[in-house]
């Protein structure tokens, strides 16, 4: 067998949500813990460093804001689809959690009178995106890990890339994985382990997402038995940069940006008069659709027509120091000065609404396994998520879940030894990937996939394009198992590993597809052409995903909770 290293706690995923996590258990005992930290990248490039606008959180209750204006903005914005206990949970935790960071001594970007500073950002009746410049969510993790290095109880796996969550007979066991550098064969085996793998963003083209975001956490999740919930929710943010789709962050229109289309109109009038350019991120997705699928885009490159995001109107100063990444990312990017000239967008792939299904602490159907961050579903967004509540997620539900291991330590049983017949199934799986013959390119089929993805189940949905895309990830995966590992080395093998990661987005692909599919109303960033409009009555309940071997994914339901507001149009 491959090496095998035993630890009391593994937290799969080094971002915010893992970070915090980390933190928190260690804090609690006082450093006497013995905590494993995979990620498959250096543990500092989790794709949370690139979070750019805020975090959200009431710190102005005298001043006008309230936690249960946080909450109905919330509930609202999720198209009620948001489970509201979770909500009310989130908005009283938030608050803390900014100052536990301010205490740790995160650089809050502050005001005239020295209080950290909030900015406006979609979909929120109050400015409540805290943030340090443009660069909150680099200044966050930097601040998570600082705090790490105070214990020595953590051991940390960079670029070891996970392939297989074992659970047997209802209880986690192992983690198998490949040591990039090495390419050896890891175990590591614990009493709990916390999955805080991130979101599955690169299942499309134009997204704002890192090629290493690939929904690895979730794929293994659902294979190993667990159910992905609300996964035909995808979120389209409006603002991505023309062609490469980085994120021009929610904060340039916190700030005061314009969206204009190509009569120099404000085209937010005519969707969302009450809010113009920071209504919700599914609303404004649709509307810049409409403009664009009107003619009043401007012609860009593939077929990428876009409309402007202006920010000209304010100034260098604010420009400098409220948005100095947006502004260096414009001049490297696309040779455009924000100060001097709009920006071209326009409706970007970006954020997973689904994901592993958890109770409102964090804990899965599997007794010692818990889920936090992007790859969770405590269903905290529903059907759209406002911007900015997303970091704050993996801070309350990294520290939640932190201390929830915490206090179930003692009562787990020790961790249990990886079965033979475990190791022999997931060395038979590496083994036919690594064997696979034929004349597909596997990058070739990922392109596939995520232009299809991009194509037919984007921002607006129709059935008929639904189920062609259903058809497209299906014929893929046949395709894939064509397509040859072509490098052979041990180290960095990236071959295999895109291999692996292609597996993992057709699975996601298949359930997020057949999601939609069978969703026959339009809520939140699920906006379908053939039925448009929200239908309560039918479908205010949660899907569930679940995996049958050998077979396509089996689709259930289940309730959602309405504690304070029930459902009513949604206006802004
Ligand atoms: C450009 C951009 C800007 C954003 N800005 C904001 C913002 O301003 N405010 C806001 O609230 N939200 C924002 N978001 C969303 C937010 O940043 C993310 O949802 C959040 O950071 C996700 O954190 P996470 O801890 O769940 O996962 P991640 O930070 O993605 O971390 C995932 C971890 O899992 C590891 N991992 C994954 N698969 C494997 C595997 N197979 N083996 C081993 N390790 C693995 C990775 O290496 C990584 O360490 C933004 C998103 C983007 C794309």
């Amino acid at each position: 067998m491959a090496q095998s290293l035993t630890h009391e706690v593994l937290i799969l995923g080094a971002g915010l949500a893992g970070l915090r996590a980390a933190v928190e258990l260690s804090h609690r005992t006082e450093g006497h813990i013995d905590i494993g930290i995979v990620s498959k990248v250096q543990l500092m490039r989790a794709h949370s460093v690139c979070a750019e606008g805020g975090t959200a959180a009431v710190l102005r209750e005298d001043e006008g804001d309230s936690i249960a204006l946080h909450a109905w903005d919330s509930v609202k914005g999720s198209d009620f689809l948001a489970d509201q206990d979770v909500v009310w949970r989130f908005c009283k935790a938030m608050p803390r959690e900014i100052q536990l960071l301010d205490h740790w001594g995160i650089p809050w970007t502050r005001d005239a009178q020295g209080r950290i500073s909030q900015r406006p950002f979609g979909g929120h009746s109050y400015p409540r995106a805290t943030l340090a410049a443009d660069k909150t969510g680099f200044f966050e993790m930097q601040t998570l890990y600082d705090q790490l290095l105070r214990y020595q109880c953590f051991k940390r796996y960079d670029e070891l890339f996970i392939t297989d969550i074992v659970v047997e007979e209802g209880r986690f066991v192992a983690l198998v994985g490949i040591h990039a550098p090495s390419g050896e064969t890891v175990i590591l085996q614990a009493k709990a382990l916390l999955i805080a793998s991130g979101g599955g963003g690169t299942l499309y083209g134009f997204t704002t997402y890192s090629e290493t975001v690939t929904g690895d956490g979730m794929a293994m999740a659902y294979r190993a038995g667990l159910p992905l919930e609300d996964m035909e929710f995808l979120q389209f943010h409006p603002t991505g940069l023309v062609p490469s789709g980085i994120l021009m962050t929610e904060g340039c229109r916190g700030e005061g940006g314009y969206l204009k289309n190509n009569k120099g109109e404000r085209f937010m009038e005519r969707y969302a008069a009450g809010k113009m350019e920071l209504g919700p991120r599914d609303m404004v997705s649709r509307a810049e659709m409409t403009e664009l699928l009107e003619g009043r885009g401007f012609p860009g490159p593939d077929g990428k027509d876009y409309l402007h995001l202006d920010l000209t109107h304010l100034g260098a100063e604010v420009i400098n120091t409220r948005l100095p990444l947006i502004r260096e990312v414009c001049i490297k990017f696309v040779d455009i000065d924000p100060i001097e000239k709009p920006i071209p967008i326009r409706p970007v792939a970006h954020y997973s609404m689904g994901g592993i299904e958890t109770d409102i602490n964090g804990l899965t159907r599997v007794k010692n396994v818990w889920a936090a961050g992007e790859a969770a579903c405590v269903s905290l967004h529903g059907a759209n998520r406002l911007g900015s509540n997303s970091t704050g997620e993996c801070l309350v539900w990294g520290g939640i879940t932190g201390r929830e291991i915490a206090r179930a330590l003692p009562s787990l049983p020790k961790p249990a030894r990886l079965s033979e017949q475990s190791w022999l199934a997931q060395q038979a799986r590496l083994k036919a990937i690594a064997g696979r013959q034929g004349q597909e390119d596997l990058y070739v089929l990922r392109r596939e996939l995520r232009t299809l993805m991009d194509n037919d189940v984007g921002v607006f949905r129709k059935g008929e394009d639904l189920a062609k895309a259903l058809a497209g990830i299906r014929a893929i995966r046949d395709r894939a198992a064509h397509a040859p590992i072509a490098d052979r080395s041990a180290t960095y093998n990236s071959n295999l590993f895109h291999a692996l990661e292609l597996d993992n987005l057709l699975d996601l692909a298949e359930v997020t597809v057949m999601g939609a599919l069978a969703r026959e109303e339009s809520r939140g960033a699920h906006a379908r052409r053939d039925f448009a409009v929200r239908d309560d009555e039918k479908w205010l309940k949660h899907t569930l995903a679940w995996h049958v071997p050998g077979s396509h994914p089996k689709l259930d339901y289940k309730p959602v909770t309405i504690d304070t507001w029930k459902p009513v149009e949604r206006k802004y």
